[in-house]
């Protein structure tokens, strides 16, 4: 009892310390603040969280209220095999550095308040206790960059959301062009088609269950469409999306 308090005490002294040796810093430029894991003032306000009305299916903004469940005008006309998809926050000047910084492994710490606002805004994809499963990387870049950060993404929101990841259910076998380099959406289809390939072993855990698949940025959402056609032969009974950020062109309704 007594050293339970103890320890406790010195737990919290332990912090106290750390917190005057290490004071918590804004994530984005490194002001001094109140509480770890957050942003500054200044900061806050400029990083643009993707909110409603959006897409019902797809997620990408809309520029009016279009009504609850109102789907875009691709979504009508030629639904994806991606039953939802949903992302935090918007992929522009002010969020650029920081999900670059996480990709290329120079700030791993921000991966506990990226997978909280994930659990926070991704709430109708991780309804119904779905399985997590990361795009993965071709094992030459993983080799290189020594992160997958859409596995480590994963691993952060499963243990913010309490949930179950995957990360070997899907496979690259074939290393392609980085999709930032493609210009059209066509190209970006072709530069994925049949890249991604089933881990039969780990299927074998899927068992019906919804699946959600997690990446760092969706940018014309090919990657994800290609994943989503590979995850479909698991028995899965729906496939989500859930990206950190996106890339939204203008108002993007068509
Ligand atoms: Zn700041
Ligand atoms: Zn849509």
């Amino acid at each position: 009892m007594v050293q339970g308090r103890a320890r406790r005490w010195l737990a919290a002294s332990g912090r106290m310390l750390l917190d005057a040796a290490f004071p918590p810093q804004c994530l984005k430029c490194g002001t001094i603040i109140a509480d770890a894991g957050a942003l500054c003032d200044q900061c806050w306000p400029r990083l643009r969280f993707i909110e409603a009305p959006y897409c019902a299916r797809c997620g990408v903004p809309f520029g009016y209220s279009a009504g609850e469940g109102a789907l875009c005008g691709a979504c009508s006309a030629r639904p994806g095999r991606i039953a939802l998809t949903r992302s935090v926050l918007h992929y522009d000047e002010e969020s650029r550095d920081l999900v670059l910084a996480y990709k290329h492994g120079d700030r791993l710490d921000l991966a506990p308040s990226f997978a909280r606002w994930m659990a926070r805004q991704g709430r109708e994809a991780l309804a119904g206790s779905p399985l997590l499963v990361p795009v993965p990387l071709h094992w030459w870049r993983l080799f290189r960059r020594r992160h997958n950060q859409a596995a480590s993404l994963a691993h952060a929101l499963a243990r913010e959301a309490g949930l179950c990841v995957i990360p070997d259910l899907l496979e690259r076998v074939r290393a392609t062009a980085s999709q930032g380099d493609m210009r059209s959406a066509r190209a970006r289809r072709r530069n994925v088609a049949g890249a991604f390939r089933l881990n039969a072993r780990a299927a074998a855990r899927v068992r019906g269950a919804p699946i959600v698949l997690i990446d760092d940025v969706l940018t014309t959402g090919a990657t994800l469409e290609a994943c989503a056609r590979v995850l479909l032969h698991t028995g899965s009974k729906e496939i989500r999306a859930l990206t950190l950020a996106r890339v939204v062109r203008g108002q993007d309704v068509t």
